[in-house]
């Protein structure tokens, strides 16, 4: 078969998936701005894409709340958002009931905040070490490094197989009575592997130490059961699966059971109690709300709160099954497209422990990626040689997969006969 037919049966075999999907409809609810030189979106995974209703809702936010209601606003509705729109989450795609979610700092910040909450909690009970791992998201190393050199603790680190990603039987072996806090990724960043949430969880807290999940690569894209599994702790961004926008305010999560004994370490004054009688010390107010130190970014938590309204819509588990049949569908045309000319699959091929992305390998990747980037087909570059296919279920479509898919076997083609024939 020519390479023209293969083509075509690929895209009739993705129209028949389109038709078939019980979303198709919602794809509808992203912009594609008039003009654009937008051809396949692979990097929903990084950074979502914007749900067209954002835009009206930021203009009328300007226009209502913020221009006519002025300062009155806080009081009528915006010193809930924080954690109106964090139970939202944590029910939308946490399984977390309500009172346990806000939104906030940034990702890296609640990182911050709520991993020195529980090693100061746990120091005082003779605990010193971080459980982490080698493949984690640099900011979430970064971060408890320098909680460890702050706090005089101990790094134990789990080395990660960077093709899947931390395991239970690994986390068994570390974690003892020295553990005061265990933090992992649930869906790794490069390679899509999914974490045993649950196993995990009960290890960590049988040996007395915290759990705190990431879930930044997680949100919106694969279901977890925070209140089952018992998490302690867990952050996540909104400007990936959640399409909060860029830099929009992360969410975190403490479990119940931690109010009131937890304390973060950035005392501001919307943290602390009856905070607008600015009284002398700081005393931490009750519930969630300590976690919160200063003034909330309520304008970045309008394009988020449109989002949500679709994934309402959807619903998660329909988001899970499209995700699913995307990442199935990029690993079959990799295979049939791409292992011919070199590329690996760099990520889990059973589902059941595959987020949303799909990462592959090869020498140029660099280089191809971006070309691509030029004719519109956006996938990210990973070093050392990996690309990052990332399918959000809720705005890609099939053709869209075949049709980048496709590109990218032609720029490879390209790059090797322009490179010459690989030694
Ligand atoms: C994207 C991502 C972050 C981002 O943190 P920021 O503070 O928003 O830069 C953190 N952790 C993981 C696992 C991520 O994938």
């Amino acid at each position: 078969m020519s390479s023209h037919d293969i083509a075509a049966d690929l895209r009739a075999e993705a129209a028949d998936l389109d038709a078939a999907d019980p979303l198709r409809s919602l794809r509808d609810r992203y912009l594609t701005p008039e003009g654009t030189d937008l051809v396949a979106y692979f990097d929903g995974n990084s950074l979502g894409r914007p749900v067209a209703a954002a835009a009206e809702q930021l203009q009328s936010f300007v226009a209502g709340p913020w221009g006519d209601r002025l300062i009155r606003s806080w009081d009528e509705q915006w010193l809930d958002w924080p954690t109106r729109i964090g139970d939202r989450i944590g029910e939308l795609v946490l399984g977390a009931g309500p009172g346990q979610t806000f939104v906030g700092d940034s990702t890296t910040v609640l990182l911050y905040k709520l991993s020195r909450a529980a090693v100061d909690a746990q120091v005082a009970r003779g605990r010193d070490e971080i459980v982490l791992d080698t493949d984690n998201f640099p900011t979430d190393r970064y971060v408890l490094e320098g909680i460890a050199a702050e706090r005089g603790l101990t790094l134990r680190w789990i080395e990660a197989d960077e093709r899947a990603g931390v395991t239970l039987e690994q986390v068994r072996a570390v974690v003892g009575p020295k553990t005061a806090l265990a933090v992992f990724s649930h869906v790794a960043y490069r390679s899509g592997f999914i974490a045993d949430g649950a196993g995990i969880t009960a290890a960590v807290r049988e040996a007395g130490g915290l759990v705190l999940w990431d879930l930044s690569h997680t949100g919106g894209s694969v279901p977890v059961q925070f209140d089952e599994w018992g998490v302690d702790l867990a952050v996540g961004c909104t400007y990936k699966y959640l399409n909060g926008g860029p830099g929009a305010p992360a969410w975190a999560y403490v479990a119940q059971r931690h109010h009131g004994t937890l304390r973060q370490p950035i005392w501001g004054w919307i943290g602390r109690r009856d905070a607008f009688q600015m009284g002398p010390g700081y005393d931490p107010a009750d519930g969630l709300r300590s976690f919160i130190s200063g003034t909330p970014p309520i304008l970045a938590m309008v394009p988020l709160q449109a989002s949500l309204d679709v994934i309402a819509e959807a619903g998660i588990e329909a988001i899970r099954a499209k995700s699913v049949a995307l990442t199935e569908f990029v690993i079959r045309l990799a295979d049939d497209l791409l292992a011919p000319l070199g590329v690996e699959i760099a990520s889990p091929r059973d589902s059941s422990i595959r987020g949303g992305h799909v990462t592959l390998r090869r020498n140029g990747f660099r280089e191809i990626t971006a070309t691509l980037w030029t004719q519109g087909v956006i996938p990210d570059y990973r070093d050392p040689d990996g690309i990052r296919i990332g399918v959000a279920p809720l705005s890609t479509s099939f053709d869209e997969v075949v049709v980048g898919m496709l590109a990218l076997r032609d720029t490879i083609v390209e790059f090797d006969a322009a490179d010459g024939p690989r030694s």
